[in-house]
């Protein structure tokens, strides 16, 4: 197959933020693009960024469907991969990027908030990569791109959830890597520090003051910093890397 081309790429949290960046930089390449979103609090609201997301990839060149799906959810995760399946016949690449924050210091941390992060942002990647590397296998090859983050290597208070859940996804996958390099299925990790998105708007002034003093680069990054990495490693000259960890986070982790 010619590098990017007719290529399908699943994206899980297409709707917002880094999800969406990665959406309109794979669909410039000339990459089908499938996302997922899943907002029970607003619909209307992520209805409309869903919409958003289709447009800016048409204006890139290509064509995205957005389907409404908890990647925390087995059932809607298969059904998920059942449409995509219906539809295109065969997927490329995953980008597991879905991910939520519940932080709060260890000491009162909620179990509600434990689980509802791990789930999400660890499970909701086990469930989607087992359906993807299947498919993937049987194609003779495939790329899964995990968004940890540089947290899940260094540790954060307040995020003992969301750091576990990283760290988690990092050995994960390693493990997916090692187990489907035999089928030509790489799966590497791209680990953010501090990006400008809904994520981070809502952190305190002092955290974000504080998180900004230690990044060598000295400003936050941009969703399209993460996009390229991620695009980087859907490419063709990422085709001898597995299970690895690429860090975008101005220098935060050396
Ligand atoms: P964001 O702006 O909050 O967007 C999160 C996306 O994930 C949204 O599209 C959201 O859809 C989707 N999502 C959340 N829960 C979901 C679920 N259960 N099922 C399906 N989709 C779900 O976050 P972001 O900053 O772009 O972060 C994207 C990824 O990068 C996350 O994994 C995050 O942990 C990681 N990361 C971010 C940073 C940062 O500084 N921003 C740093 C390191 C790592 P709805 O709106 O419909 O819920």
């Amino acid at each position: 197959m010619a590098e990017n081309a007719q290529r399908v790429v699943v994206v899980t949290g297409g709707s917002r933020g880094i999800g969406r960046a990665i959406c309109k930089a794979l669909a410039a390449l000339g990459t089908r693009v499938f996302f997922n979103y899943y907002s029970p609090a607003n619909p209307e609201a992520e209805e409309a960024a869903a919409a958003e997301t289709i447009e800016l990839v048409k204006q890139a060149g290509s064509t995205a469907v957005g389907i409404w799906a908890n990647v925390a959810v087995q059932k809607e995760v298969a059904a998920f991969f059942d449409k995509i399946m219906e539809d295109a016949g065969r997927i490329d690449v995953l980008v597991n990027n879905a991910g939520i924050t519940r932080d709060g210091m260890m000491a009162r941390l909620k179990e509600s908030d434990w689980d509802a992060v791990l789930n999400v942002n660890l499970k909701g990647p086990f469930l989607c990569t087992q359906i993807a590397a299947r498919i993937m296998a049987k194609q003779q090859g495939g790329r899964i791109i995990n968004m940890a983050s540089v947290v899940g290597a260094i540790g954060n208070i307040g995020q003992a959830n969301y750091v576990a859940s990283k760290a988690g996804l990092i050995g994960l996958t390693k493990t997916a890597a090692k187990e489907y390099a035999s089928r030509n299925v790489t799966v590497n990790a791209v680990a953010p520090g501090f990006i400008a998105t809904d994520m981070t708007a809502v952190l305190p002034e002092k955290v974000k003051e504080a998180m900004l003093a230690s990044i060598p680069l000295g400003r936050a990054g941009q969703v399209e910093d993460v996009a390229g990495a991620v695009a980087f490693l859907a490419s063709d000259a990422a085709a001898y890397m597995t299970g690895q960890v690429l860090h975008v986070s101005g220098g935060m982790f050396m």
